[in-house]
């Protein structure tokens, strides 16, 4: 692990305490990222809810009203393969909470996609939105298949099919997916099309908000596929300042090069951090000189992986977890970071850009030693942030400058890690349970302040 030259005040109050998690009748199984399927990542969400209620005093009855979402949609359709064969898909779609607003968030298409993790996606979709204090509220859905697998055709035909069963359970007003894992801009280009026509045929630009993350000419916004990555990049650049660590000249690990990992490198490239080692689902290679982040973004988007990319050696994912470097952002999948891993990384920082990476066991590894994390509630919620703005600019028919959307991600991002912070120095809680706290202390004011129905 390397030394940071620069101890602050603020430093020494983060307390290297593990998260308290449910008890143990209810805790989930030891977790270690070799054990996908057994898993229980909304078991984990629910503990860091627990903890974080347990400080702030949550009234129980909000308590349990956030501990499970409000709907949970299940939906098979049939889809015509290119050769003409039917196979049918399930996807889901869960809706956390929308007391604050629409439920919002992405569509996942992988293969390990389960229930479970929609469900605890959602949720963290549910924190997100009231820590960056939108006007959203939290879902999360799509379909377990591997989308390597099937034709652009196909996929849009997929694609079509599933917003065509979900219905009315989506709207502009209701529920706004965005892109995930597996999905993009041409994905929810073709969402939005097959909701305008289905649903919204009388009204259809009205209906332009009920996906963000659209491509710019179909009614996105200049920024927003980058800002997740831009989002990781701010709360590096606030932790750097905060303890006088300069990022220039230092290295970074990359886990899941897709649009977080890949727009996260790109920018901080520009800030003088070099790429040293990437891993996709592919495999993982390290380049000890620095890659072009730039160079290798272009031929992922050519080639859809980083396998076959020239300038690097092939390394194993155990070699990967132990390169030495300054800062480590896992961009790829939930439960990536056990013991073993929290164990092996030589890194100063973990910024996750992904959502759940570091399993509660690998974060207490991380703690005790002295790692820091910055946690996913707020690191990669620029994203949904500029969604926001994209869904603004639907309703107000405003197309706003690229510079525009920067300047408010930033302002919006500072304002949240302060926040977080602040929480952080008062509770004597991890990083993590701070951005829980903050987004429940909002959602606790609006519940006291509108009750239950009836
Ligand atoms: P993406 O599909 O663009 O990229 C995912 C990357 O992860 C790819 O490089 C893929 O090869 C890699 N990957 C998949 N399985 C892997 C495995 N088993 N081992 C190693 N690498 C693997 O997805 P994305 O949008 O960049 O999302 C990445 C993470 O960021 C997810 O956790 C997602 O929920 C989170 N996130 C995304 C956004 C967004 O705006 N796209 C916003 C917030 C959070």
């Amino acid at each position: 692990m390397k030394n940071l030259d620069v101890e602050t005040n603020e430093r020494k109050t983060i307390p290297g305490v593990p998260p308290s998690v449910r008890p143990e009748s209810a805790r989930p199984p030891s977790s270690t990222a070799s054990s996908p399927s057994e898993y229980r990542f909304f078991r984990v969400v629910q503990g860091y809810l627990d903890e974080a209620a347990a400080l702030i005093d949550l009234p129980a009855h909000v308590r349990t009203i956030l501990d499970q979402p409000k709907n949970e949609l299940v939906v098979h359709f049939p889809v015509r393969r290119d050769d003409g064969r039917f196979e049918l898909f399930t996807g889901y779609r869960i809706q956390h909470n929308n007391i604050l607003g629409p439920f919002k968030g992405g569509l996942r298409f992988h293969q390990t996609a389960r229930l479970d993790d929609f469900k605890a996606l959602a949720a963290l979709m549910t924190w997100k939105s009231s820590l960056m204090n939108l006007p959203f509220g939290g879902a999360k859905g799509g379909i377990r298949f591997d989308p390597h697998a099937y034709s652009q055709d196909e996929i849009a035909r997929i694609t079509r099919r599933f917003i065509h069963s979900l219905g009315s359970n989506i709207g502009p007003d209701y529920d706004i997916p965005a892109p995930d894992v597996g999905t993009d801009e041409r994905v929810m280009a073709w969402a939005m099309d097959t909701y305008m026509n289905t649903v919204g045929t009388v009204n259809k630009q009205a209906m332009l908000g009920v996906v963000t993350g659209k491509p710019v000419a179909s009614g996105g916004t200049h920024g927003r596929n980058k800002a997740t990555g831009q989002g990781v990049v701010h709360c590096i650049v606030d932790w750097a300042e905060r303890f006088g660590f300069d990022l220039k000249g230092k290295k970074l690990i990359v886990q899941g090069f897709g649009n977080v990992g890949s727009n996260t490198a790109v920018l901080l490239s520009h800030l003088g951090v070099s790429l040293v080692a990437v891993g996709d689902h592919t495999g993982y290679l390290h380049n000890a000189e620095g890659f072009n982040a730039h160079r290798l973004q272009a031929y992922v988007r050519q080639n859809g992986s980083i396998a076959g990319y020239p300038n690097g050696e092939p390394i194993s994912r155990e070699e990967f977890f132990g390169v030495n470097a300054d800062i480590f952002v896992p961009a790829a999948l939930e439960n990536q970071v056990g013991p073993e891993e929290a164990q092996a990384l030589q890194v100063r920082l973990v910024a996750e850009g992904a959502n759940g990476p570091c399993n509660p066991e690998g974060e207490r590894v991380l703690m005790d030693r002295g790692i820091e994390i910055l946690p996913d509630v707020l690191v990669n919620a620029g994203g949904v942030t500029v969604s926001y703005y994209e869904w603004v600019q639907n309703r107000r028919s405003e197309q706003w400058t690229l510079a525009e959307v920067d300047t408010r991600l930033e302002g919006a991002m500072r304002d949240a890690y302060r926040r977080m912070v602040e929480f952080q120095m008062q509770h004597h809680c991890s990083y993590r349970v701070a951005c829980y706290g903050v987004a429940l202390e909002r959602l606790r004011t609006v519940y006291e302040q509108r009750q239950i129905f009836p």
